[in-house]
């Protein structure tokens, strides 16, 4: 069995505009507030036992790490509760509220390395790829969308320089029992400034994130962000790709994993 890691590093780069901050409590400064609670603790209960810094080894405690991170950073599933607050007409589900089942499944790679930077993967896009892996599609089986943008990882180009999916090839997948759909790109959706000049060019506002609004009508999950798709096979493994079980959010960072056997 081998193990493919399908995440990029959670870092701040210029490949996305989010940030991550972290505030590390560290051992030392840990040390001494830990003391200090411990302290006031048992002062207030005129307790006279003591915690000292040096009562741990190396005068040093363990650490606690707060994160501030965007749910949309890094690699991570979409939840429906993102697309719009309805989906299939009732209210649309958080990460927390999605079946688990949906996110351990048969896996298959379409090759769609060939689509340009603006393009839009269309219906036939999908079908000829699929045609290729000599797959059949089963419900609930996750579509990896292999566009080789994660090439651009840690260049600006990233975000503004990739294809992306159209509503109708969106629709053909859901339509197929497809749940979960992932891509090696920035968005789902064609890039924001493409969408955007598009709109302004045309004023015709189906521009606009097509397939993010797709799933008010019909409840998918996707994942943005992959990596490393070419070092999976077409088809014959799994993907794992867990969301975090917070409540209420609108995306979850995964760790998406190709399991090939
Ligand atoms: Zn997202």
């Amino acid at each position: 069995m081998q193990l493919v890691d399908l995440s990029v590093l959670v870092e701040n780069s210029v490949s996305e505009p989010m940030k991550i901050e972290v505030d590390r409590l560290d051992h030392h400064r840990g040390a001494k507030e830990f003391c200090g609670k411990v302290e006031a603790r048992n002062q207030a209960k005129s307790d006279p036992r003591r915690l000292q810094v040096e009562d741990f080894p190396d005068r040093a405690f363990i650490t606690l790490d707060t994160v501030t991170l965007p749910t949309h950073m890094g690699t991570h599933i979409d939840a429906p509760i993102h697309y719009g607050v309805e989906s299939e007409g009732k209210p649309a589900r958080s990460v927390d509220q999605l079946p688990l089942d949906w996110f351990y499944r048969p896996g298959v790679r379409l090759d769609l390395t060939h689509k340009q930077a603006g393009e839009f993967i269309t219906v036939d896009d999908i079908h000829n790829a699929l045609k290729q892996t000599q797959h059949e599609l089963k419900p609930l089986d996750i579509v990896l969308l292999w566009t080789g943008t994660d090439r651009l990882w840690g260049k600006r180009e990233y975000f503004s320089d990739a294809p992306g999916m159209s509503r109708e090839a969106t629709e053909w997948l859901v339509d197929r029992g497809i749940k979960v759909i992932g891509i090696d790109t920035y968005g789902f959706d064609r890039p924001f400034v493409t969408m955007l000049e598009d709109f302004w060019k045309t004023g015709d506002r189906t521009n606009l994130w097509p397939a993010h609004f797709y799933g008010r009508e019909r409840e998918y999950i996707q994942i943005e962000r992959l990596a490393n798709l070419d070092h999976l096979p077409p088809t014959g493994f799994q993907v794992a790709c867990f969301p975090l079980k917070i409540k209420d959010l609108d995306a979850s960072w995964v760790r998406a994993v190709g399991i090939v056997t």
